[in-house]
């Protein structure tokens, strides 16, 4: 009954397919529409990859030794707290499979990370919805939301697509308040994006608060989405039940080569930091231009607010091969969420939306 209910995720329009929708080229399409690195992968990924390739008819290795290990030298954690994930989607998956019955609640806010839902119904629970506060989570709702019937709490910090990020103090505030047999999910898929202090990192509360999952991502900052790498971070009783229910070999020996790789390239990180924070300007200064108003965004992504329903504006992208995300389904239908790409591409997206906007006018 819970899948018979679920809406699909629907991703970002692939360029090839709106190549041929309306006649563009694809290398003349800008694509902002799903959050990616406008980067390119690190150079050393792609030799990585070019050396696992040798190994191609191999399994790859089901536990992850050589990656498990780099991240806990570099998160400080013991590698017993490390489960490895195809994308943290998978990561979000694995925590809802091992715990949640359709017996059981899964908190999380409006306007949250839409596999959050999917997840949840997928395995026949109750998902609580609780309202947004100024487009971002509230914490002190979804405290009070928690019945003797909630098993899990997702939190997105930042949150996808609104880009509101939580403050220490709410966080703090938020885990003492959350049951000990509630786990908290604390997805951190843009946290590299974050150069400010106020935002916490939530691997600081996993010694005090036991039932804390912190969940990151290859995908972003580090530029591997195509291949899909996540971890979660957790203490070893939710990671070793998590394990109970992964599929063997479910992150792939290219994926586990390039993941590593790039962990050691920091200047590829420092880089990806670096065109995010200067796109992200470029796009509020653009939008200023334009008189629209945004939601101030902590992600490599920004919703914008177009004063008026976004679908048609988002078609008219589309004809002229600009590719963002309209968010309707997440309960926005006047904003559009576009992803920080490079200088030329956001310029592309600005010139393009204030002619799209003026037509329509
Ligand atoms: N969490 C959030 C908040 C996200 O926005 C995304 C990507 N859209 C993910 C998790 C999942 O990303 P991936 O599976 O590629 O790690």
């Amino acid at each position: 009954p819970g899948v018979q209910k679920l809406s699909p995720y629907v991703p970002g329009k692939p360029v090839e397919e709106l190549a041929r929708e309306f006649g563009l080229r694809a290398e003349d399409i800008v694509k902002l529409a799903s959050n990616e690195n406008p980067l390119g992968p690190s150079p050393q990924a792609l030799d990585a990859i070019r050396g696992a390739c040798a190994e191609l008819t191999r399994y790859p290795d089901g536990n992850g030794f050589l990656l498990k290990q780099a991240l806990a030298e570099r998160l400080g954690v013991n590698t017993s707290m490390i489960t490895l994930g195809n994308g943290s989607n998978d990561i979000l998956e694995l925590i809802t499979r091992a715990f949640v019955s359709p017996q059981h609640e899964v908190v999380f806010s409006e306007h949250a990370f839409a596999v959050y839902p999917i997840v949840t119904q997928a395995v026949g629970a109750r998902p609580v919805v609780v309202p947004a506060r100024d487009w971002g989570h509230d914490l002190d709702a979804m405290a009070a939301a928690i019945t003797p019937a909630t098993r899990l709490v997702f939190i997105a910090n930042p949150n996808n697509p609104t880009g509101t990020w939580i403050e220490r103090p709410a966080l703090e505030r938020f885990l003492a308040k959350v049951p000990e047999n509630v786990i908290v999910v604390l997805d951190e898929a843009y946290t590299e994006y974050v150069e400010t202090g106020d935002v916490p990192n939530g691997l600081d509360y996993l010694t005090q608060y036991p039932n804390l999952l912190v969940s990151r991502t290859f995908s972003k900052a580090y530029g591997l989405a195509a291949l899909r790498v996540g971890y979660g971070i957790c203490q070893p009783a939710i990671a070793d039940a998590m394990n109970r229910v992964r599929q063997p070999f479910n992150v792939n020996s290219l994926a586990q080569a390039a993941a590593l790789a790039t962990l050691q390239d920091e200047a590829y990180l420092a880089e990806s930091r670096r065109i995010n924070r200067e796109g992200m300007a470029q796009l509020e200064a653009g939008f200023t231009s334009l008189g629209l108003t945004w939601i101030f965004s902590r992600g490599n992504f920004i919703a914008v607010d177009l004063g008026r329903e976004a679908a048609p504006v988002f078609q008219g992208l589309l004809r002229q091969g600009v590719i963002v995300r309209p968010v309707a389904n997440y309960g926005m239908p006047n904003h559009l969420r576009v992803s920080i790409g490079l200088p030329e591409e956001n310029q592309r997206f600005l010139e393009v939306v204030g002619r799209v906007m003026a037509d329509a006018a």
